[in-house]
Order: C-alpha cells, then structure tokens, then sequence
C-alpha cells in the first residue's frame, strides 16, 4: 500500500506550522487552507494554497493522545451496571469487579480498545491499571506484551493505580522496580475526606521517594470530589515543597478546585506552574459522577477549571476517563466524541488556540511524545481526514473519516 500521496485540505492554523505564509488564507473558524504532500509516510510539503474559486472540503487533524484512560475495566457496564451512577455505588461495583478480573479478561478488553481507539484516530494512550493485592501476577508481563504488540501503530503508557498505602509495601517497591525498566507511572488516589492529614503527607512522601529512586513519574487522581475543594492538591503541594525532589508529576481531575474562589484558584495555579505539574481535565466522568442529587437537576459540576489553570500558566490536557463501565456508561475511544460534549461543557471554543492545545498538543507533551503533534515538514503523515468544511460538520452526527498512519490508509 502507497504511503505517499498529497491533498488539498483545511487544517485549524494552531495546529500547523508553515514556512511560507504569503497568500495563507485562514477562514473566520480559523482554519488555514493548505496543500500538504507526505513521502514515505513522512510529510514532504505544506504550503498555502489559492483558494479563489474553491475551498478544500477535508479537514485534516493530527491524530490524537488520550492521556487519561482505564482500559483494564472497559465495557464492563452491562456486567458491572451502575444504575445510581454515583461515585460511591461506581467504586464498590469497580471493588466486586475485581473479584472476577484476571489477566486474560484485562487483555481483552484493552485490545477492543486499543483496536477502536485506533480506527478512530488516537496515536497514543495512557491507561490506568487498577493495582491491588491478590491481583493475577502475569498481568504487567502480559501488559507490557501488548505495548510492544502495537508499538508501531500506537503509543502505549501504563500507570499502577493502587492505593496510596501499596506503595509503602515491599510489593509496591518490587512493582516500582519492575516499572522502571519500561517507563511505567506510578499512581494512586488523592481524593477526600482527609481524617488523617498526617498520615496522607507521610504516603505522599513514599510515592514521591520511590519514583525519585527509580526515575519514574507519577499520576494521581486528585480532588475527584465535591467536598474539601483542593485539600488533596494542597497536600501534595506542601509535600513536594518539603522533600525537594524533582519528579514529573501529572494530577488526574483536579475537580474541587473549581469550588474555590476565583483568586484562589489563579493563586493554586501559580504554584501548580511552578511545580512543573501537569493538570488533565476530565469533564465527562465530573459531569456525570459528580454532584448527584437523586430529587432534583443541578448543572454545578466540579471540574477542573481549565480557563484559569492556563491562566496561571498550567499545562492542562483534557482527556476522556472511563468508557462504558460502572464510572461511565458511555463512549467509544473516539476523540471526536469528546470533542464534541467537552468543547461546549465547559465553553471552550474550538478556533481558539489554548483549547486546541489543551486537546491536542498538551497530551503530547504529557506522555513525553517525540512528535509535538504540529502538522509540518518532516512530521509523520498521521492524519485524520475529515469529511468537513467547519467545526459545525464535525461535530455532527455523520462524521466521516480517514485515518492515515504513517501515510498509509488504515482501516
Ligand atoms: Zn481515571
């Protein structure tokens, strides 16, 4: 099959970088008419185009990072239904699932992902890995396998979701080792109440240690709550200041901090920056998890400011959370779905640069990416083509695509 061809098509300006711009001509939607050729799956041309009598009708999408997501409980719904759809009957559902969960059931339901999440157009995926005791040993082996099994179609990251407590054991030290040979994350929960502060900050020291010991990052789900806004994020920002390690360290949710003050929540920021930690906005598990009244419809969801935290200078991805299981019922690995309920939630507009980033640029900074996800020359041909002329075609029902990996069709 040809990985080689070329194209008349529209791209959103934020995401392509142009030698030449003379007689660029970008539309009111910000979309930059382009003529973009690939050799040997590596983009050899891209340059204006004149468009007086036509306007392209593709438009053409980097493929995309998901930088949040828990594949190992994946369409589990229909066996572990949720039908309070609240956090608390999610957690002891996710609890009695694990019960029943073994290697091979995991591997499952990760390459049904892997497998949509590809013809929808992701490149590259971190997936949480529920982490606990009497958990089936071949699990990270068999993980790591399948890593290498689609490493040349797609990026694949693992995080070890344990509780904080795992990872002040001997296990959780041979799991950290483990990791550390292949660029595994260290993760955990961070989410109230607080009973004992203390004893929070002395495991959030033990974390932060053992990555600093085996060089390996970490991401947490933080402040995934309605009450206490920020008291986990403040705990660990009190913690890190204290140790003085360097560690990257990525906070899932970040929620509650949306319940602050607007002051206080630039302030949060400000140190979240300095810190160099990145933030992932999850608004579709927030928005139906979170904040449930079973008597009445209340539209105050928390979730992670995203406006603000930019402000303050924070690097903040959304990504998508669960996929139809007990958290979230819904989904289909499609970046264009979220896309399409995130962009209007939480009022972003999608000619705007800071929200193309947080979508698209963002995440490839996040997973440590060595392409940075800008379509110019010398990047790879790992397109998304859109059967589309404005933002208003894609998000449509019947969106029609393209997904090019290294310049060749894949279907
Ligand atoms: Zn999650």
């Amino acid at each position: 099959m040809s990985n080689s061809g070329n194209l008349e098509v529209l791209i959103p300006r934020c995401l392509c970088e142009i030698e030449n711009t003379d007689n660029l001509k970008v539309d009111d939607e910000n979309l930059a008419s382009v003529f973009v050729a690939w050799e040997k799956g590596i983009v050899s041309e891209l340059k204006p185009i004149d468009i007086e009598n036509k306007k392209p009708k593709t438009i053409l999408f980097p493929r995309f990072v998901e930088t949040h997501s828990h594949f190992d409980k994946s369409f589990t719904f229909g066996e572990y239904p949720n039908f309070k759809s609240n956090y608390q009957e999610a957690l002891s559902v996710n609890l009695e699932e694990h019960k029943t969960r073994t290697s091979n059931k995991v591997l499952d339901r990760a390459e049904k992902s892997l497998n949509l999440a590809l013809k929808n157009g992701y490149r590259a995926i971190r997936s949480h890995i529920d982490t606990f005791e009497n958990q089936d040993s071949c699990i990270w082996d068999d993980l790591f396998k399948l890593q290498k099994k689609y490493s040349s179609k797609l990026k694949l990251q693992f995080v070890a979701l344990a509780p904080l407590e795992f990872w002040d054991t001997p296990q959780g030290e041979e799991l950290a080792k483990k990791l550390s040979n292949k660029k595994g994350i260290l993760g955990g929960v961070l989410t109230p109440p607080f009973i004992n502060k203390i004893k929070v900050k002395r495991l959030l020291s033990k974390i932060l240690l053992l990555a600093d010991k085996y060089k390996l990052e970490i991401d947490l789900h933080v402040d995934e709550s309605t009450i206490e806004p920020g008291a986990g994020i403040k705990l660990l920002l009190e913690t890190v200041d204290r140790l003085n390690i360097k560690v990257p360290i990525t906070c899932s949710h970040l929620s509650s901090i949306l319940l602050l003050k607007n002051e206080e929540i630039i302030n949060l920021g400000i140190k979240i920056a300095e810190k160099d930690i990145k933030v992932i906005a999850l608004p579709l598990t927030n928005f139906w998890l979170l904040n449930r009244k079973d008597q009445s419809t209340s539209l105050y969801r928390p979730v992670a400011p995203i406006k603000q935290l930019q402000k303050s200078l924070v690097d903040v991805s959304i990504g998508s959370d669960n996929v139809q299981d007990p958290w979230y019922p819904f989904g289909n690995y499609d970046p264009f779905y979220l896309m399409s309920l995130a962009i209007p939630m939480l009022q972003l507009n999608p000619w705007e640069r800071l929200t193309l980033s947080s979508i698209l640029l963002s995440p490839s900074r996040l997973l440590n990416l060595n392409w940075d996800g800008l379509v110019k020359k010398g990047c790879p041909a790992d397109f998304i083509l859109l059967s589309a002329e404005k933002w208003a075609d894609i998000f449509s029902n019947n969106l029609k695509r393209k997904v090019l990996i290294k310049g060749e069709l894949y279907n």
